[in-house]
């Protein structure tokens, strides 16, 4: 039962939960921007600033970071906590635009 506790935790793989695809409750996306994203500018890990608080787990520590919005809720916690700004919170209606 710990375990189970344990793999739920913010740094734990993203996947199902109790919820199911949580992404479909996101109303705003976040979007990195690579010219202004630390790692993908130096071309080294660094930062992770966003992995580190995102609640959910959904973000990759690679150069650049990625976002898996099957489950990113878009609390924008990520984007609030980047140092230098480079996440922006896209209106999810937007994309759906796009797709059409
Ligand atoms: S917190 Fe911002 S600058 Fe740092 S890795 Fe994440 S997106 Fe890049
Ligand atoms: S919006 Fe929230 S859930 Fe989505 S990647 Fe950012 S911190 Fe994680």
């Amino acid at each position: 039962m710990k375990d189970d506790y344990c793999r739920k935790t913010s740094h734990s793989k993203s996947g199902p939960g109790d919820a199911g695809k949580t992404g479909s409750w996101r109303i705003l996306r976040p979007v990195i921007d690579p010219a202004v994203c630390i790692p993908a500018k130096r071309g080294t890990p660094s930062c992770y600033m966003c992995w580190l608080y995102c609640p959910d787990g959904v973000i990759s520590r690679g150069i650049p970071p990625e976002i898996d919005y099957e489950y990113c809720k878009g609390c924008g916690i990520c984007a609030e906590e980047c140092p230098t700004k480079a996440i922006r919170m896209v209106e999810e209606s937007s994309f759906i635009k796009e797709d059409t």
